[in-house]
């Protein structure tokens, strides 16, 4: 049994959280839990009672930053909880780190705060108990992850999250609903629609329907879009893959309902390298669907990741790639060089890339992904769009347009704008453009 701490004030808590942006919705959901119970959230180790790790598991090389996080907080603090997904490998944990207080693996909200309670007991206090309704978040105010399932029902051969995270389990439509009109009504202006396989929400509660506003609403991709486009705020969509039925929702993002980007984790293109990698919705002819979804939606933007370097992708599959992408247009793509996962099936395959072969594939990868994107972006100088204001410094304001996710993908810069305030949404005319970035002023 670890010791407890009895303190007399609201115990602090300190957090560290790795990995996606589904780790991060965990994360907040673990700390808006812990501050509902009076904790208050220490900035630094010095002052937390306890420090909760919140860990990435990956791919090898987040597995090990996960240790090294783990191993820091021991050093500065010394009371540590670990959770997330590489929380699975318990073993591999307690041996790098034998003192941790506990272990829990991903979505183990209850089993963390337990962990919490043993470690440094909840304070009664109704004033340090309060929080605000749409919870506490990690990420500025204005925007906000909104996760609509756990777990995926694919089994892609490169990946182990089904493994760790389990089937397909979506959240009931109303429920997810009331957590984004509370986050609209909060003060939150775009909701970031997150899963590990946004097409595939309510596949495996048959698309129930539960009441919402009166009417009944269906756990059901299309209908989900449509109800959340009502709310006021952008809506975004990441991590769909292109099945059938994704064609439905690009009328709701010519009409303006939902934003025009869609960011589908294509991951290859040749058609045997899909197939090696066991990607769902392989077999669709995803180029010319996109150009049928931009004669719908012209404005429409793509982001996407991509793997070189998997084993068997020969000189001509990647070639297959490069064409695809510039035929595609595909608007922003992150790539990584395939590196193995404990557990993957992957590993077992034939015909391992040699690591100097997935360099230079990357560099020409990443060198044709920003002639593609200078393009895409020089055409957009001269027009007048809608900029939500991220943040403000001595030179300006920075924002994005609604082609463009937090974090991921590029900004728009407003030199001079001091007055500006994150979360206003501005009327910009573009004057330039890079290859990753635009330049406006306020018309
Ligand atoms: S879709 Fe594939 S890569 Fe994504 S979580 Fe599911 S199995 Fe992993």
């Amino acid at each position: 049994m670890p010791m407890k701490l009895a303190t007399t004030r609201a115990p602090k808590v300190g957090f560290v959280s790795l990995g996606c942006p589904k780790a991060l919705v965990d994360s907040e959901r673990i700390i808006t839990r812990l501050r509902s119970e009076g904790y208050q959230i220490a900035p630094d180790y010095d002052g937390a009672d306890v420090v909760v790790v919140n860990t990435c598991g990956f791919l090898d090389s987040a597995k090990a930053e996960s240790l090294e996080a783990i191993g820091e907080a021991m050093a500065k603090n010394g009371r540590v909880i670990v959770t997330g997904c590489m929380g699975v490998e318990e073993g591999r944990i307690r041996a790098a780190h034998p003192g941790v207080l506990a272990v829990t693996g991903p979505h183990q909200y209850e089993q963390v705060v337990n962990a919490v309670h043993d470690a440094v007991p909840p304070l009664h206090d109704p004033f340090v108990d309060l929080v605000p309704p749409e919870g506490l978040h990690l990420t500025p105010r204005h925007y906000a992850y909104l996760k609509i399932s756990e777990g995926c029902n694919n089994r892609c051969s490169f990946c182990i999250i089904p493994s760790l995270r389990g089937d397909l389990a979506s959240r009931p439509a109303n429920h997810v609903m009331t957590e984004a009109e509370r986050l609209v009504k909060a003060g939150v202006k775009e909701l970031l629609v997150i899963s590990q396989d946004t097409s595939a929400y309510g596949l495996d509660i048959k698309y129930a329907e539960t009441p919402w506003k009166g009417q009944p609403l269906k756990a059901r991709f299309l209908d989900l879009c449509q109800a959340l486009g009502e709310l006021g705020a952008w809506v975004r969509l990441h991590y769909v893959y292109p099945y059938p039925h994704v064609d439905d929702v690009i009328p709701l993002m010519a009409e303006g309902k939902i934003l025009p980007y869609l960011d589908i984790p294509f991951q290859h293109a040749s058609p045997s390298v899909l197939k090696a990698m066991r990607r769902p919705a392989h077999q669709e002819k995803t180029a010319a669907r996109i150009a049928a979804w931009r004669k719908i939606c012209p404005d429409l933007a793509i982001r996407s990741t991509f793997i070189v370097g998997f084993p068997g992708e020969t000189d001509a599959d990647f070639e297959f790639l490069l064409q695809w992408l510039k035929e595609a247009r595909i608007n922003r793509a992150g790539c990584f060089k395939y590196e193995a996962v404990e557990g993957a099936v992957a590993n077992a395959l034939p015909g391992a890339v040699p690591d100097a072969v997935k360099e230079e594939r990357w560099h020409r990868f990443m060198a044709a992904q920003q002639t593609v994107s200078a393009s895409l972006l020089a055409e957009k100088v001269g027009r007048i769009i809608p900029v939500l204001i991220d943040e403000i410094d001595d030179e300006g304001a920075i924002g994005r347009s609604q082609w463009d996710a937090p974090e991921i993908d590029g900004a728009v810069y407003l030199d001079g704008e001091t007055d500006l305030a994150p979360g206003d949404i501005v009327n910009v005319r573009i004057t330039d453009a890079d290859e990753t970035d635009l330049v406006g002023e306020l018309v």
